[in-house]
């Protein structure tokens, strides 16, 4: 049969918005028929968590992104909004498609409307091919020796690393023959982005969704930020990570390429990079991987804890106490600098999230799943899998997890890893002169210094919610009444 016969193949992609190490979108190219590239959202199957709202504006760029990368090949990107075994099915119909490709997805919720439309489609008699594109390893094919599943990121990271080097990354397909004329909804019906209040002019800023952002991110960050990663990964005041966590999360690059890149740029010794910096770096690949083998033993990650014994603590509920964490007004500099980034770029630095985590937990004694819904929605690279297992983490109720009893105290972690609070003036413009001993403790500050930095406290910066110490004693008064 001439080429031009066969049937179409649809791609559907989800969270992979790349034309590059694009097994699916490889596949399908390769094949005699045309292709259709479909993107469904999907807000209707059961069990699936709607994406939060800085996460919608990722997408949004992200979609615009990926359709003109494929216009660029010929290729329309076909929308449909709405449950994906129905909305996948009537487009199969509608181009008299034969085979469905997709890259796999490891969120429990998701694999099973990605089950139920194979089921679907394979009782039409369509073909399904799926492939691994999401992952170095995926979850299943990481066991212990006694054949169970990792509890301890440790083990875990050595048993991946023993494993044959994972795959070197496909090259975009070159050409793609495609369908004209298929339908589409427009992005702009979908209400991803804001309009009326627009809260996402700081995201525009700093952010540029899409493959080739991401590619210019990862090349700024081997030519810049991986020489020194493995001791300066903890400075929020440095350009010393990545940033790929976005780009990540809607696969916009992929973990093998990243994985490749790091590699080579220590063969090739590019910006002095050492093999502790790449080695470090890869073991932070690694915690995402482990964070999806946490989720698919655990599909409720984000909203029971690991550790049962939990459920028994007493968490306090404290709507105002919740609401100036969020807004970055609890009086702790480095808490509001980082609670103040998210909410103006919709990312946080790692150290940061964890010392804002461990403050909302600990000393506000308040319900790891409040933190880790806020961060759902104000965080563009929010992760289904990272998220809820980093809560956990912090929260000392998760697998593997920092115990609870190591409370952070937020104005030593400030003064270690924003020595000269330049994060912190950044961020909070009213303690900007400030000097270095004092701009992580305002509220320890002598009056006179105070008020030569034009700084009155309850006015131009809040006054600490807790007491370090009272809040500490409290935390660990709470944790005894659940120990085992
Ligand atoms: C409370 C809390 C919530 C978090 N929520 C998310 C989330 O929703 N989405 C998310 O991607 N990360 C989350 N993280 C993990 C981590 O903070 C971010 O991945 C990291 O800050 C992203 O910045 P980067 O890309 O510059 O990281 P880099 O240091 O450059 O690391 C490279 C990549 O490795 C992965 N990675 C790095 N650290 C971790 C980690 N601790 N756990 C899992 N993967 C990691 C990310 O994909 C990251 O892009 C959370 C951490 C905490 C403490």
């Amino acid at each position: 049969m001439p080429p031009a016969a066969s049937p179409p193949t649809l791609v559907w992609f989800r969270d992979d918005l790349r034309l590059a190490d694009n097994p699916a979108l490889t596949a399908a190219a390769g094949g005699d028929g045309p292709i259709v590239a479909v993107y469904v959202l999907d807000e209707e199957s059961p069990g699936l968590r709607p994406l939060g709202g800085a996460a919608r504006w990722w997408l949004a760029g992200s979609l615009r992104a990926l359709a003109t990368d494929l216009r660029a090949r010929g290729v329309p990107l076909v929308l449909r909004r709405g449950p994906a075994a129905q909305r996948i099915s009537e487009l199969v119909e509608e181009v008299g498609a034969a085979e469905v490709v997709w890259n796999r997805r490891y969120d429990p919720a998701a694999a099973a409307v990605d089950d139920t439309v194979a089921d679907v489609l394979a009782a039409r008699g369509v073909g399904v091919a799926t492939f691994q594109a999401a992952l170095l390893v995926e979850p299943a094919q990481m066991r212990t020796k006694t054949g169970g599943p990792y509890g301890v990121f440790t083990p875990f990271l050595r048993a991946l690393l023993a494993l044959p080097e994972p795959r070197f990354p496909l090259p975009a397909p070159k050409a793609v023959r495609s369908l004209a004329g298929v339908p589409s909804d427009r992005l702009e019906d979908w209400d991803l982005e804001p309009t009326a209040p627009d809260w996402a002019a700081g995201f525009r800023s700093v952010w540029r969704p899409g493959e080739a952002g991401a590619g210019d991110r990862l090349t700024a960050f081997l030519d810049e930020g991986l020489k020194g990663y493995a001791t300066l990964r903890d400075r929020p005041d440095r350009t010393s990570t990545s940033r790929l966590s976005p780009h990540l999360r809607f696969g916009e690059i992929s973990p093998f390429q990243v994985f490749h890149a790091a590699r080579h740029a220590r063969e090739a010794g590019r910006g002095g990079t050492t093999g502790q910096d790449v080695d470090k770096f890869v073991a932070e690949l690694v915690w995402r991987e482990f964070a999806y083998h946490l989720l698919a033993q655990n599909p409720r990650l984000a909203t029971a804890n690991h550790q049962p014994r939990f459920d028994a603590f007493p968490w306090r509920s404290d709507a105002s106490a919740l609401h100036a964490w969020q807004r970055g007004r609890t009086g702790y500099p480095i808490v509001d600098a980082g609670m103040r980034e998210l909410w103006t770029t919709g990312w946080m630095h790692n150290r940061v999230r964890m010392v804002v985590a461990s403050f909302l937990v600990k000393h506000l004694l308040i319900d790891w799943r409040e933190g880790e819904r806020w961060f759902w929605d104000t965080l563009v690279d929010a992760d289904p899998a990272n998220n809820a297992a980093s809560w956990q983490w912090v929260a000392g109720s998760g697998a593997d997890a920092a115990p609870y009893f190591r409370i952070f105290n937020p104005v030593l972690q400030g003064e270690k890893f924003d020595p000269d609070g330049a994060y912190v003036k950044h961020w909070i413009p009213a303690l900007r002169r400030l000097g270095a001993q004092h701009v992580h403790r305002p509220f320890d500050t002598p009056p006179l210094e105070l008020a030569a930095a034009g700084v009155t406290l309850g006015r131009d910066y809040p006054a600490p919610l807790v007491d370090h110490k009272v809040a500490r004693e409290r935390a660990l008064a709470a944790l005894a009444t659940i120990k085992t």
